[in-house]
C-alpha cells in the first residue's frame, strides 16, 4: 500500500500548495472558522495547517490517514459533492507516504487531544497531546523518500508564491472563515473573519490590492435560477491585473472558456479593452446545471446550458460596465 500511496501522492500532490489545499479544505469541511498556514522554506521544510474546525475522534485518527478514508460520503449522491472538493479519502494518505506527518486533533465534546505521526508510512499507536478543540496537521521534509519528487522543487519563493497565490483563492471564497499565512515565522496576511458587505470588501482590497475598491463597480443581479455577485475592476492601463481574476462557481474557483469569452466581451463591448482588468465574481447555480468533476484540479466545469449562463453573465456585465460610461 506504500508504493500504491506514493503513486496517487505523485498524481496529485505536485508541490507544497498542492498539499496545502487539500489540508486548508479538509479544515473548511470540518466547519473551521479560523485557519492558521504556517509555512517554512516555501514548503518544502514546514507545512502546518491549524484550525478549530470538528476534529476527529481518538478512534478515527488512523483510519483518517489510511488511504480511502473518508468520512464524507454518506450516500450515492454524496459522491458528485465529494470529487469536487477531494480526491475522496485520500489526501491525508497520500501526503504522509511522501513526508514526515503528523496529526494532532481534539474532537468537540471531548477533553483530551490525542496524535498520530506517519514517518517512511510507518504509522504509530496514537498517544494524547496538547490541543484545543480542532487539528493541526503538520507535514515536514515533502518528499524526502521521493528524491525525483523533491529535486522539482522550485526555489523557496516560487513555492510560497504558490501557496500565497492559493490562499487567496480559498480566502475569496470563503469570506466568513479568518486565514492567517505566516512563512519563516514571519506573518505574511492576516485575513478576519468578513461577515458583512464592507468587511468582505476590505478582504478583497487586502487581496487584490488597496487601490481595487475604488477601481470596481458592485455587481448583484438574478435571474433564470442564475445569482452573479462580486465586483468588476475597471480596466486599469498602467499593470496588467490579469493575476487578479477570480470567477467561483458555487464557491469553487473556476477557469472556464465559457465564462471567461463572456466576461472578456461585456469589457470589449463596453469599454473596448479590458483583458487584464481584475475582478471577483460569485456565480450560484443549481449544482444539477453544473458538472464539476471534469478536471477538479485544473478548475473546469461544464455548464449544462452553456448558452444560457454564457448569455446572462455577459448581459449582467454588461450592464453593470455600461454604468461607468452613463
Ligand atoms: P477526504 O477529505 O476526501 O475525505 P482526506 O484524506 O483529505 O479525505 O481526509 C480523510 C478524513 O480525515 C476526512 O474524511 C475527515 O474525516 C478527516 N479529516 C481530515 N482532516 C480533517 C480536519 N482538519 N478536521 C476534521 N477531520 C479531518
Ligand atoms: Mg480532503
Amino acid at each position: 500500500p506504500e508504493l500504491i500511496n506514493q503513486i496517487a501522492a505523485g498524481e496529485v500532490i505536485e508541490r507544497p500548495s498542492s498539499v496545502v489545499k487539500e489540508l486548508v479544505e479538509n479544515s473548511l469541511d470540518a466547519g473551521a472558522t479560523r485557519i492558521e498556514v504556517d509555512i517554512e522554506q516555501g514548503g518544502a521544510r514546514l507545512i502546518r495547517v491549524r484550525d478549530d474546525g470538528c476534529g476527529i475522534a481518538a478512534d478515527e485518527l488512523q483510519l483518517a490517514v489510511a488511504s480511502h478514508a473518508t468520512s464524507k460520503i454518506g450516500s450515492f449522491d454524496d459522491l458528485e459533492h465529494v470529487a469536487s472538493m477531494g480526491f475522496r479519502g485520500e489526501a491525508l494518505a497520500s501526503v504522509s507516504s511522501v513526508a514526515r506527518f503528523a496529526l494532532t486533533s481534539r474532537a468537540q465534546g471531548q477533553d483530551t487531544a490525542f496524535r498520530i505521526e506517519v514517518d517512511g508510512g510507518k504509522m504509530q499507536a496514537a498517544r494524547p497531546a496538547q490541543h484545543p478543540q480542532g487539528s493541526s496537521v503538520e507535514v515536514r521534509d515533502l518528499f524526502y523518500n521521493v528524491p525525483a519528487r523533491r529535486k522539482f522543487l522550485r526555489a523557496e519563493r516560487t513555492e510560497f508564491a504558490h501557496i500565497d497565490d492559493l490562499l487567496k483563492s480559498l480566502a475569496l471564497a470563503r469570506r466568513s472563515v479568518e486565514f492567517r499565512l505566516s512563512h519563516n515565522g514571519k506573518p505574511v496576511r492576516i485575513l478576519k473573519a468578513a461577515r458583512d458587505e464592507g468587511a468582505a470588501l476590505q478582504r478583497v482590497a487586502e487581496v487584490l490590492g488597496e487601490e481595487f475598491p475604488q477601481q470596481s463597480l458592485r455587481v448583484d443581479h438574478a435571474a433564470a435560477g442564475l445569482h452573479l455577485s462580486g465586483w468588476v475592476g475597471l480596466p486599469t492601463a498602467s499593470r496588467s491585473q490579469a493575476d487578479s481574476q477570480y470567477f467561483y462557481v458555487n464557491g469553487r474557483l473556476v477557469r472556464d472558456r465559457i465564462v471567461a469569452h463572456a466576461v472578456r466581451q461585456a469589457y470589449a463591448d463596453v469599454l473596448f479593452h479590458g483583458r487584464h482588468a481584475a475582478f471577483v465574481l460569485y456565480l450560484e447555480l443549481d449544482p444539477a446545471g453544473v458538472d464539476v468533476n471534469v478536471h477538479p484540479a485544473k478548475h473546469e466545469v461544464r455548464f449544462r446550458e452553456q448558452r444560457l449562463v454564457h448569455d446572462f453573465l455577459f448581459r449582467t456585465l454588461h450592464e453593470a460596465l455600461a454604468q461607468t460610461r452613463a
